[in-house]
């Protein structure tokens, strides 16, 4: 019997193969759990119902996250199957490829907007729907992170804000979800090659420095991070809430 038999998650946030939310998928579904998935908009669906598929999930459903008619249908979609929900994760950012290049200074409005939005306030909209479904069951939430939220990192600019303001959400999302038994906490993911990280500028530099320069001399793999994701969204981690974990090689740190 697997760590998670039995239990029910949602996940946010795979893209293809090589999504970080595709490895924590995976990871719990070895471990028995039941799993939904979402897709961010029709050209996504090809790629992400056959890989829902192979895991054996029924609900693989459409959710931009700026529209909160299509979030509100995919828990209204999870609550008639399943009743209740264990899981969430939240794996998932966007920004302009334009605001991923050159000076923070010259952010714009409407991307500073757009970034945030979709990065850091869809987790407070998902959370918001997930919980009264995981009352009474020990429900655990997940999002990823990454640390330029904490230091300046070449062209990550909005990006970075964003993270710092989903770092700072999940710490005031935990208070509130704590006296119902519902835990949420971030991963800081080292550098990994997915759709998303390639629209960094330079993204390939941050790679070979993490290799250079981290404790372990490698980067890490979205194995290595749906591990610890496994850890979070089980009882393995029944005492811990709010807490950003580092799965980067400890990269952070290294000061000189
Ligand atoms: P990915 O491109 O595979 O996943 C990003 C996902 O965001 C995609 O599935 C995409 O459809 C979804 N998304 C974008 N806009 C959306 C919207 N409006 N509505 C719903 N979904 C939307 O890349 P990934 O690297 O697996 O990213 C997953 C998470 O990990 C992100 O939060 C990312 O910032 C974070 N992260 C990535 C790295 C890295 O180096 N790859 C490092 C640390 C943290």
């Amino acid at each position: 019997m697997g760590l998670l038999s039995g239990k029910k998650g949602i996940i946010f946030g795979v893209a293809n193969e090589k999504s970080i939310g595709w490895a924590i998928a995976q990871i719990l579904h070895k471990e028995g759990m039941e799993l939904a998935f979402s897709y961010a908009g029709e050209a996504l669906e090809s790629r992400v119902r056959p890989l829902a598929e192979s895991l054996g999930s029924r609900i693989v459903v459409p959710c931009d996250v700026s529209d909160d008619s299509q979030i509100d249908n995919v828990f209204d979609i999870v609550k008639q199957e399943w009743g209740g929900l264990d899981v969430m994760v939240h794996s998932l950012a966007f920004a302009k490829k334009e605001e991923l290049k050159g000076e923070f200074l010259n952010t714009t409005r409407d991307g500073f907007r757009i970034a945030l939005e979709i990065s850091a306030f869809s987790l407070v909209a998902l959370a918001k729907r997930a919980a009264p479904l995981m009352e009474g069951r020990n429900g655990s939430m997940v999002t990823l992170s990454y640390y330029g939220s904490e230091k300046v990192i070449a062209n990550y600019n909005v990006m970075g804000v964003a993270k710092a303001a989903l770092e700072a959400s999940v710490r005031y999302l935990a208070a509130d979800l704590g006296p119902k038994g519902i835990r949420i906490n971030t991963i800081s993911a080292g550098p990994v090659k997915t759709l998303a990280a390639m629209g960094i500028s330079g993204f390939k530099q941050i790679l070979d420095v993490v290799e250079a320069k981290s404790p372990l001399r490698r980067n890490v793999s979205q194995e290595d991070v749906a591990k610890t994701a496994l850890y979070l969204l089980s009882g393995l981690s029944s005492g811990v809430t709010g807490e950003i974990i580092y799965v980067d090689s400890g990269f952070n740190i290294m000061g000189f």
